[in-house]
Order: structure tokens, then sequence, then C-alpha cells
């Protein structure tokens, strides 16, 4: 039993990762602009100091009745060999949305969590258990907090913030962000501007030799000024940062921009009589893009690949009839992931055909570059080499770059593809931060925490709204004591 333990922490907490290799990974951290002035981390003794993600987000429980989830993970847990979220991320806290119907009980309520979350963060750190509660009262002599106030807390084991995680409506609402999605100002990093009537120089989709947003990127020092008295409730967290309120490539990319361009990237294929109708045996548009899908499927299959048969290819789906192209709502970000690996195949072969088209090349070009990051993302450890970051920043931009191209080049024909959005935006900063830091973005992405999200609410819909938070955290214990239970079985019959 205490070998199984002794694993699963090993995996839960540490990703299996050597102690050489963590203590690798703290060192090129705290030379980092984020981490450098962690309380924390430059406290040395790296062997035994477990960096913390903290993820928040809505997730609709029930039929218009959304829950606020605070949880988090150890940033290793993706390394390690246990696989099922809800055995490596916890809840911090379930609130419904209907207990925060005005703004100021919300914002009391971020407030109060983050108050928690930092006082818990602050023993973490220091490694010892605390003297008096978190309101400051005293324990109850007959408690084991009593007995073991001010020892040790884990055999020296620390943990600490590394990140935060969120999509961008829950960022903006965890960090009382005043510049966000919504607004004119919409960029938290830079001081870009969104709307008809904003100066040229500050237009977020200026990428040329004119453009001066570029000039304006807000750091830790320049955010405490200009958002002071309304600073982040989470600035009270031990190593708190403003970089580490991380940017989620999930939501950014398969979820957000990848869609703009895997249904813009297939009508143009399509216009450019990659898939005729003669050739798909199809007599309309909607039977060449089911061919279409039948031939992406195939070429998924032949190289192990797995595409659904729905959400298939129609014009609905990829948004042609009803403003921009765009894929819909109901493609998960694995199916987005999977279309932009086969366009990027599609897009190259057809441009080598017809090296004299300069949008299909162009389009190539914006899609393999794309799948380049990706690939790299997904074969590479937590940290990037200077090569592997050069490349993955540089690739980046290309694909932002000839994006924007495609954009302008579309839009000067009145076409309604390759939408530019405010996504298309933060990636510029995804790539710059890629280059600086040369940490994975693929470690601040979401694919975990929503699936955690997923599994939670396939547990608290079991129980009944009324008294939902408290149950579906009885069920969640019960689940979490299985789960161990059977590993451990599992564990000792390996023995
Ligand atoms: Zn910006």
């Amino acid at each position: 039993m205490a070998e199984s333990q002794h694993y699963v922490f090993e995996s839960v907490l540490l990703g299996h990762l050597p102690d050489d290799a963590r203590k690798a990974f703290w060192k090129h951290v705290s030379g980092l602009e984020p981490w450098k002035h962690h309380p924390v981390i430059n406290q040395g003794s790296w062997e035994r100091l477990v960096g913390i993600h903290i993820h928040d987000d809505g997730c609709e429980f029930y039929k218009e009745d959304e829950y606020f989830v605070w949880s988090w993970s150890s940033i290793f847990a993706t390394a390690g060999s246990i696989k099922d979220v809800l055995m490596f991320r916890f809840p911090i806290a379930v609130i419904p949305e209907r207990w925060m119907r005005t703004a100021s009980v919300r914002d009391e309520v971020h407030k109060k969590i983050a108050e928690l979350t930092a006082w818990s963060m602050e023993y973490a750190g220091r490694g010892t258990w605390p003297q008096t509660g978190f309101e400051g009262e005293e324990f109850h002599p007959k408690t084991t907090r009593f007995k073991r106030k001010g020892s040790e807390l884990a055999k020296g084991w620390r943990a600490c913030l590394f990140a935060f995680k969120a999509d961008l409506k829950a960022r903006h609402q965890m960090h009382k962000l005043k510049r966000w999605y919504k607004c004119n100002e919409f960029c938290d990093r830079c001081l870009a501007l969104q709307g008809d009537n904003c100066p040229s120089e500050l237009d977020y989709r200026n990428v040329g030799p004119s453009a001066a947003w570029n000039l304006t990127t807000i750091t830790d020092e320049t955010y405490r000024v200009l958002d002071r008295g309304s600073l982040s409730p989470w600035a009270q967290v031990p190593g708190f940062h403003f970089l580490t309120i991380s940017h989620d490539w999930l939501h950014h990319v398969y979820l957000g921009t990848a869609r703009d361009l895997c249904a813009s990237g297939i009508l143009v294929l399509i216009q450019h009589g990659r898939f005729t109708a003669e050739a798909q045996g199809a007599s309309d548009m909607e039977e060449i893009l089911a061919s279409v899908h039948a031939s992406m499927r195939k070429t998924c299959t032949e190289h192990g690949l797995y595409l659904p048969a729905k959400p298939c290819l129609t014009s609905a789906n990829l948004g042609f009839n009803d403003g921009f192209a765009e894929l819909g709502t109901r493609y998960k970000a694995s199916h987005v992931k999977l279309i932009v690996w086969w366009l990027a195949r599609e897009t190259q072969q057809f441009a080598d055909q017809n090296p004299q088209e300069p949008v299909l090349n162009v389009l190539a070009t914006c899609c393999y570059s794309l799948q380049r990051v990706i690939e790299l993302m997904d074969t590479s450890g937590f940290i990037f080499s200077v090569a592997e970051a050069s490349e993955a920043c540089e690739s980046l931009k290309t694909h932002l770059k000839t994006y924007m191209w495609l954009a302008w080049y579309s839009y000067s024909r009145c076409l309604l593809l390759f939408k530019v959005r405010c996504k298309t935006h933060y990636n510029f900063h995804v790539a710059d931060d890629i280059k600086a830091t040369r940490l994975n973005p693929a470690m601040f992405q979401n694919f975990d925490e929503e699936s955690f999200l997923g599994k939670l609410k396939h547990i608290g819909i079991r129980c009944h709204g009324a008294t939902c938070v408290q149950r579906m955290f009885m069920r969640y214990l019960l689940c979490l004591a299985m789960f161990v239970r059977e590993f451990s079985k599992k564990a000792n019959h390996m023995e």
C-alpha cells in the first residue's frame, strides 16, 4: 500500500520526473521575468518543490444553471503515468452562479476564494503547518491541527503558485481585468485597440511597419500602475506576477482561430478546384463537402488517427451560409486539431501543383507553420531548446502574418473568409512568450481542465440541484477513494 501511495505521489505531483529534471526546470524558471522574484522559488531547495497551476471556469451543470469551479494541479502532473484527470486535479471551490447574482457579491466571492488560496499557498510555500486558522482563530487543543501547528507540513516538501489558467471570460472574471475582449482596449498585455474608429497605429489588425501597438507591452510594473486600485484579488498569492496569468492555446487556437482557418481553407481549396463535383461524383456543394469529409477521415485512419463521422462537413457546419466561414461549435478541440493536420498536408500538396497561385501558396505556408508549432508543442518537454523556441516563435508569427495576408486578400475581394479576431492578436503575445521564456505553451493549455469540469459535471448532475454543492463533494470524495483503492489493488497485484 505504501509503495502504491508513493507511486501516486510521484505521478500526480512530480510527473515521475527525476530530481535532476525538476531542479533543471526550476533553475530555468528562476531566471525568467515572471518568476525571478518569486519568494518561494528563490528560497532554493528545488528538489522538494511542486509548482501549482490554478484554474477557474464556469460550467453549466444543469440547463441554465452554471457553476463556477476553482481547481488546482501540479504543473508536472501531465508527465505522469496517471492520466485520469480526476486523480491529479483537485477542486478548491464550486459555487453556483445563482448564489452570485450581483457584481458586488461575485467580486466578494472571488476575493474570498483568492484570500483562502493565498493563505494556503503561504503555508504550502513555507512547508509548515499554520499557527492559527484562516480567520486567525486558535485551534482547539484536541485537534490534529493544534498538535501539528508550526511543525513540518509534508517531510520537507513545499508547493508554490506557478501560473493561472482560464479561458478569456473566466480570466477576466477571476482577475478583474479592465482590458478584456469585450472592450475597445481588449488586450491586457498591450495597448492595442479594436473598433471601427481606432487609430491605425494601435489597430490590432495592423501588423505592418506602421503598427505601434507592439511597442506598448504591459509589464508587471505597468500593470500595477495602470490597474492600481483594482488589482487582481489573486495578487496576494505569494509569487503572483502579472505574466503568470497565462494564455490558453486550447481556446485561442483550437476553439478560436483554427476554426476560422479550417473552414476558410477548405472553401479556398474547393474554389480552386482541389475537390470538384466531377472528381468527387457529387452534384452539389453538400455532396462535395461530404466527400471531402470522407477523404479526411480516410487519411486520418491511414495514419492511425481517429476523426469521428459526426459532425460531418456541411455548409451549415462551416458557416458558409451565414457570415464568416467558421467551423461550428459542435467541433471539439481534438477534431479541429486533426483537421489542421489534414489541411496542412492538403494545402501543401495542392500548392506544389499550383506554384503560380499566390493564395494557395500563402495558405499552405499558413497551415504548415501552425502545424509545425503544434508538432513542436506535442513532441517537446516543458522547456523548448533554444532552437525549438526560436522555430516555434517564428513559425507562429509566420502563421499569423500569412493569416493576416489571407484576411486582407479575402476582404479586398468581399469574401467572408479568414476572420481576424482578438484571439489572432493574443497569439502574437503567445509567440513572444515562447521566445522570452522557452516554456512550451502546451503547459498552459486547458485540455485537462476542460475534461475535469466535464467529469465534475458528470458527478454533479447525479445530485439534486438544491443540495448539489455538498452532495457533489461527497460523491467526488467517494470517487477519489475508489480510484485510489482500485489503483492500489492493481499496483499490489503487479508487485
Ligand atoms: Zn496585445
